[in-house]
């Protein structure tokens, strides 16, 4: 959205002491002063000031606003050695569908259908990567119109969704080492090559002022815990990270976090700073405490100002837009039909808020009257970015082996129900 700015929101302008959004608090302070080299901070500025014009504002109008993409890995080394046959196939890197044996899990297809036909179904999909996709295919086709989005002013949220070990982590985070040059290394995933991107194109950008702040939690077990929190504690304890609350705002969208850290980003290298960090903290926290981050959500969320001075009518026009770019705990945590679940729900397996993000997902394509926010923390949170004019992508990730079938066609279906109906081309063989 863009409105007017309103007299005294300053954002900085290069060589201007006067305060910008982000970066003067204390907290930004300590974000810069983890930065592996943050650099001559007096050539940092908030601001570029070149000619107007830059700025890619998106001019079409997306037919949906909810995309589901399927990313389907290679074998694992393990499924390798466990010679489990390949079940899933796609059309090369790029295609619209995925096709997966049905035969039933753990029986051998022939015992099903005595045929050397196995039994397939073709699932549709905004986009199928295969296992030959690379990071930045995957970037590209999913987060760079995005990107133009958030700049235009809008929220948008990309979520990785599917079983433990399929890509969740590499699709959206990847390889976090720093190359020489600053360059996303080949194994980056999402986030990173977002920082690169927006920061890149903020530089670039004429005739504008910006502010990129950032944000980075995790959701376990419906406990918030802020991955940036300064008083950062010993993962070994279950108070690893600062736990957080969220209260309702008052206004109709959303919710506010209190005592989340909140660090302005000055650069691209305070950025891959602050997600280091926090990344090394979920990490951490994870070989410790054995299946945790499977089962916690983790959204690093970048909110984005950036003032423009309209050619037109010589005013000031501020657009703020937001991405969440949500790692989702394994799909497992949903549990499976009737007595399972039940069993699941008793060991506390069930994930409230990937259960909940699912029936928002399908009411809001559905176009449904009610849109069941309130039943989970993740959807609350995620209120003012799930839709309306949000946009939405789900890369719901796979294995292609017979090992985990079952999961696979249960991701599959899940993913499925997020497809808006009228471009639903599911095919089945
Ligand atoms: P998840 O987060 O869903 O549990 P991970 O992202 O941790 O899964 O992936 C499990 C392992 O598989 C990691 O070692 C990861 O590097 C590897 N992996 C996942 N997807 C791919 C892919 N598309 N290409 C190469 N390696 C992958
Ligand atoms: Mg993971």
């Amino acid at each position: 959205m863009s409105r007017r700015v309103p007299s005294g929101v300053g954002l900085q302008r290069p060589g201007s002491r006067a305060p910008s959004l982000a970066p003067t608090s204390s907290r930004y302070s300590r974000a810069a002063a983890n930065a592996p080299d943050a650099g001559p901070s007096s050539r940092r500025v908030t601001s570029v000031l070149p000619s107007a014009g830059a700025l890619r504002v998106p001019t079409e109008v997306h037919e949906s606003n909810i995309h589901v993409v399927v990313r389907c890995r290679g074998r694992s080394p393990q499924e390798i050695a466990e010679a489990s046959p390949v079940i899933a196939t796609t059309g090369g890197p790029l295609s619209k569908a995925i096709t997966v044996e049905t035969g039933a899990a753990g029986v051998s297809t022939l015992a099903v259908m005595p045929t050397d036909q196995p039994n397939t179904k073709t699932y549709g999909f905004d986009k199928v990567f295969g296992p030959e996709a690379d990071q930045t295919m995957v970037f590209n086709e999913v987060a760079e119109s995005m990107l133009d989005e958030v700049l235009a002013g809008y929220n948008c949220t990309i979520f990785a969704y599917g079983q433990t070990g399929t890509g969740k982590t590499h699709t959206m985070q990847g390889d976090l080492t720093p190359t020489p040059l600053m360059a996303p290394s080949t194994d980056a995933g999402i986030i990173p090559r977002v920082l690169h991107r927006l920061f890149e194109r903020l530089e670039a950008q004429e005739g504008a002022e910006y502010s990129v702040k950032c944000s980075y939690l995790e959701l376990y077990n419906e406990d918030l815990r802020d991955l940036l929190a300064p008083e950062y504690k010993d993962p070994s304890n279950a108070g690893y990270a600062s736990q957080i609350k969220m209260f309702e705002d008052g206004s109709k969208k959303g919710v506010t976090v209190h005592g989340l850290e909140e660090c302005g980003l000055l650069s691209l290298k305070d950025g891959l700073a602050v997600l280091n960090r926090g990344s090394q903290r979920r990490q951490t926290a994870e070989t410790k405490m054995n299946d945790k981050s499977s089962r916690s959500h983790s959204i690093f969320t970048l909110t984005v100002h950036v003032k423009e001075t309209s050619q037109d009518k010589g005013e000031d026009v501020l657009r703020i837009g937001k991405f969440n770019l949500v790692d989702l705990a394994g799909s497992e945590a949903i549990g499976r039909s009737g007595a399972e679940n039940k069993r699941a729900r008793e060991a506390g397996m069930i994930n409230q808020s990937l259960l909940t993000l699912g029936r928002v997902i399908s009411a809001l394509v559905d176009k449904s009257s009610h849109i069941p926010y309130r039943e989970s923390k993740l959807t609350r949170l995620l209120q003012d970015s799930l839709g309306g004019r949000t946009k939405t992508c789900i890369v719901a990730t796979v294995s292609p082996t017979k090992s985990n079938q079952e999961e696979t066609l249960s991701t599959l279906d899940y993913a499925l129900r997020a497809r808006s109906i009228k471009n639903k081309p599911e095919v089945n063989a």
